[in-house]
C-alpha cells in the first residue's frame, strides 16, 4: 500500500499557505528538506546559471514508492501527516504536501526514484502545469528531482529573478543552513559543474567547520552539547579570539529546522557580553531540541520560523549554557598584584590633551590652551551653520575616547571622531575614484585571505571593482583570495583580520542595480573601516588635524552613513541649564531687587 495520500478540505484549511517557490534557493531548500525526511544519509545539488537553467537534487533515501509516483506531484498530497493532531507534533521537514505541486506547477519535472523494498524505479516527467508522465526506470536506491526551464509559464516571475550570480550565492546559503547543522549528512553543491562544497556523511561539528569555513575557524570552536530544564542546545560557538564583522555566521535551528530569530543572535551575543568588540559577531551553529509539542512549525508558509511555547525560556537557558561554556573554556585571569587590580578597576578618564609649553605655564593642566582657527565656509545646511559652531576652537580633550571636546566662544562643541574622520576618508577616496587616481599601496608581503566556500567567489567576481578602488585581489586556489594592493587610507599595516573584516562588510553590501550605487557603498565601507575608531586613544595634534579636515569637507556634519559627527551645546542652552537665564534666573533677579 501507498504511503502518500491527498489531505482532505479540513485539514488543508489548518495548513499556513503560501507561496513557497520565490526562487532556486526555495526549490533548493524544499528538496533537500525532502531527501532529509526519506532518511538520506547523502545528498547532492547540482544547479546550472544560479538554478534558473537547471537543479538537479539528488539523494539515497528510501524512495517513492511506484503506486504513490501518481499522486506526489498532486497539491496536498503527503506522507507525513494525516490527521489534525498530527499537526501539534510535526517530525518532519515537510507536511503540507505542497512543494513537489508548487514546482511542477511552474517548471518542467523529471524525477527518477526507486523505493527501498521495489525492484523497477520511476520516472515522472512533466512539462510545466502538465499531467506527468510515468514510465519505469531503473537506479539506485533514492531520488532524483531535476528541473529545468523555471516560470517558462509565469513570465513575470521568471523576470523577477536576479542574475545568475545571486541566485547561485542563494543557492549556497540554503545549502549552507543544512549542512552546517546536519552534519551527519554528506552534502556536495556542484555550481556550473564546478564541485564548491563537498562534505562527507558522518562528521563530527568540528570535522564539518573544517570542510566549509577552514581550519582557522575550526581550531576555535567551542562544543556545545549541554541540556536544562528538558531544553537540549548542541553545536558549537567560536571562541572569542575568532569574530566576523557581521552575523552571516550564525546559525540556529529548532529540532534541526533551520529558523530566522534575530533574538537568538541577541542571546548568544548576550552571552559573550564585553569578550567582543562592537561590531564583532560570533559565529555559531546551534541546534535546539525540544518537546515536540511545544513547536509549532506551522506559522510561516516556508518555514522558515517556527513559534516556540516559553520562548523566553529557551532564551534564558541557552544564554546559561552559553555563557557557562565561555567561562569554563577560558578561565578567568586572577590578578596577582595591586596594579593588576588597580588596573581592571580603571575608570575610562577623560584624556586631557596639553603640551608641554601649557603644563609649564603654571604647574596645572590647563585646559583652554591650542587654537585653530576655523574660516567660515557658506553651509549647505542652514540649521548648523558653521558660524554658529564658532571661529575659535578651542580643543579641551578626549571623553570616553570617542568625543573630542572644544569650546568655542559660541559654547561647547563635540566631534565623534569616528563619524568624522569617516566623512573625511569617505570624500578624498570618493574624490580619487571619481578621478579614476585612487592612491595606491602595494603591500610588501600580499596577504592571503581564507574565506567561506562561495565567498572568495564572490569577492573575485567583483575584481574590476575593486580595482578601481585600489584592491588588487587574485585567487590562490580553493576559498583563498591573495590581496596585493590596498587604497593608501587603509594605513600601512593592514592585517588579514582588518581586511577579512572589510570583505565582510563588503559582502554584506548585498546586491545594487547600478554600479555607481555599489561603488558609494563600497567607499563608505572602506571609509569607515578605515576611520580612527572610537575607544581609540588620539592626540591633541591629531585632534586638530580632524577637526580641520572635517571642516574641508562638503557634508561635514554627517559620517558618510548619516550619522552626525558634530554635535553643538549652545552657550544659550548652557546657561539655561545652570539657570543663568530663563524664567527661574528671572524670579531670583525680581527677587533680589524686591521686584513684584
Ligand atoms: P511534503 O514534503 O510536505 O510531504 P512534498 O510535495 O515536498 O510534500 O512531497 C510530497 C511527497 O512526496 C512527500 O510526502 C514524500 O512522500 C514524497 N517525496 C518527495 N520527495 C521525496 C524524496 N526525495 N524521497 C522520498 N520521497 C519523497
Ligand atoms: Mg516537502
Amino acid at each position: 500500500m501507498g504511503k502518500i495520500h491527498v489531505l482532505d478540505e479540513a485539514l488543508v484549511s489548518l495548513i499556513s499557505a503560501g507561496e513557497v517557490i520565490e526562487n532556486p534557493a526555495s526549490i533548493v531548500k524544499e528538496l533537500i528538506e525532502n531527501a532529509l525526511d526519506a532518511e538520506a544519509t547523502n545528498i547532492e545539488i547540482q544547479i546550472e546559471k544560479g538554478g534558473i537553467d537547471s537543479i538537479v537534487v539528488s539523494d539515497n533515501g528510501e524512495g517513492i514508492q511506484k503506486e504513490d509516483c501518481l499522486v506526489c506531484t498532486l497539491r496536498h498530497s503527503t506522507s507525513k501527516i494525516e490527521s489534525r493532531e498530527d499537526i501539534d507534533s510535526i517530525f518532519t521537514y515537510g507536511f503540507r504536501g505542497e512543494a513537489l505541486a508548487s514546482i511542477a506547477a511552474i517548471a518542467d519535472l523529471d524525477i527518477v526514484t526507486r523505493y527501498k523494498d521495489e525492484e523497477i524505479g520511476t520516472r515522472i516527467k512533466s512539462s510545466a502545469g502538465q499531467i506527468p508522465d510515468l514510465t519505469d526506470a531503473s537506479r539506485a536506491q533514492g531520488t532524483r528531482v531535476e528541473i529545468s526551464e523555471l516560470f517558462k509559464n509565469v513570465p513575470a516571475r521568471r523576470k523577477h529573478l536576479s542574475d545568475a550570480r545571486v541566485e547561485s550565492q542563494r543557492v549556497l546559503d540554503a545549502v549552507m543552513k543544512h549542512a552546517i547543522i546536519r552534519n551527519d549528512i554528506g552534502f556536495r553543491f556542484i555550481r556550473d559543474g564546478k564541485l564548491v562544497l563537498d562534505c562527507p556523511s558522518n562528521q563530527n561539528p568540528q570535522e564539518r567547520v573544517l570542510s566549509l569555513w577552514g581550519l582557522d575557524i575550526a581550531s576555535s570552536l567551542i562544543e556545545i552539547k549541554r541540556k536544562k530544564k528538558g531544553i537540549n542546545i548542541q553545536g558549537f560557538i567560536t571562541d572569542p579570539t575568532m569574530s566576523r564583522g557581521n552575523r552571516s555566521r550564525q546559525f540556529f535551528s529548532v529540532r534541526k529546522r533551520p529558523i530566522e530569530d534575530q533574538s537568538l543572535s541577541k542571546t548568544l551575543e548576550a552571552a559573550f557580553s564585553t569578550l567582543l568588540m562592537r561590531g564583532r559577531y560570533p559565529m555559531c551553529a546551534l541546534d535546539i531540541e525540544l518537546d515536540v509539542a511545544k513547536v509549532d512549525a506551522n506559522v510561516h508558509p516556508t518555514k522558515r520560523e517556527v513559534r516556540i511555547q516559553d520562548f523566553d525560556d529557551v532564551r534564558n537557558v541557552l544564554r546559561d549554557i552559553l555563557s557557562n561554556a565561555l567561562k569554563d573554556s577560558e578561565p578567568m585571569a586572577v590578578p596577582e598584584t595591586l596594579e593588576d587590580l588597580v588596573d581592571t578597576e580603571k575608570v575610562d578618564e577623560p584624556t586631557v590633551f596639553h603640551d608641554a609649553s601649557s603644563a609649564r605655564a603654571e604647574g596645572r593642566a590647563l585646559l583652554l590652551e591650542e587654537t585653530i582657527l576655523v574660516k567660515p565656509v557658506p553651509s549647505a545646511e542652514p540649521d548648523l551653520d558653521i558660524k554658529e559652531l564658532g571661529s575659535i576652537f578651542n580643543i579641551l580633550g578626549q571623553v570616553n575616547m570617542v568625543y573630542i571636546v572644544a569650546a568655542t566662544e559660541e559654547g561647547l562643541v563635540l566631534v565623534d571622531q569616528h563619524a568624522a574622520h569617516e566623512r573625511i576618508l569617505y570624500e578624498q577616496l570618493r574624490n580619487q575614484v571619481n578621478d579614476g587616481d585612487v592612491v595606491v599601496q602595494e603591500l610588501l608581503e600580499p596577504i592571503v585571505l581564507k574565506l567561506g566556500v562561495g565567498e572568495a567567489e564572490k569577492i573575485l567576481a567583483l575584481d574590476e571593482t575593486l580595482e578601481t578602488m585600489g584592491f588588487t585581489v587574485g585567487s590562490f586556489g580553493g576559498n583563498e583570495v591573495l590581496v596585493s594592493t590596498v587604497p593608501e587610507i587603509l594605513g600601512k599595516r593592514v592585517s588579514d583580520d582588518e581586511l577579512i573584516a572589510l570583505v565582510d562588510r563588503i559582502l554584506d553590501i548585498g546586491e545594487k542595480d547600478a554600479v555607481e550605487q555599489f561603488m558609494d557603498e563600497l567607499v563608505k565601507v572602506t571609509a569607515c573601516h578605515s576611520a580612527i575608531r572610537s575607544g581609540q586613544k588620539i592626540g591633541h595634534e591629531e585632534a586638530k588635524r580632524l577637526i580641520a579636515n572635517l571642516f574641508e569637507t562638503d557634508g561635514k556634519y554627517h559620517c558618510a552613513h548619516g550619522r552626525p559627527s558634530i554635535v553643538k551645546i549652545s552657550k544659550k542652552e548652557l546657561d539655561e541649564r545652570f539657570g543663568r537665564t530663563g524664567p527661574e534666573a528671572l524670579a531670583r533677579f525680581r527677587a533680589r531687587h524686591r521686584l513684584g
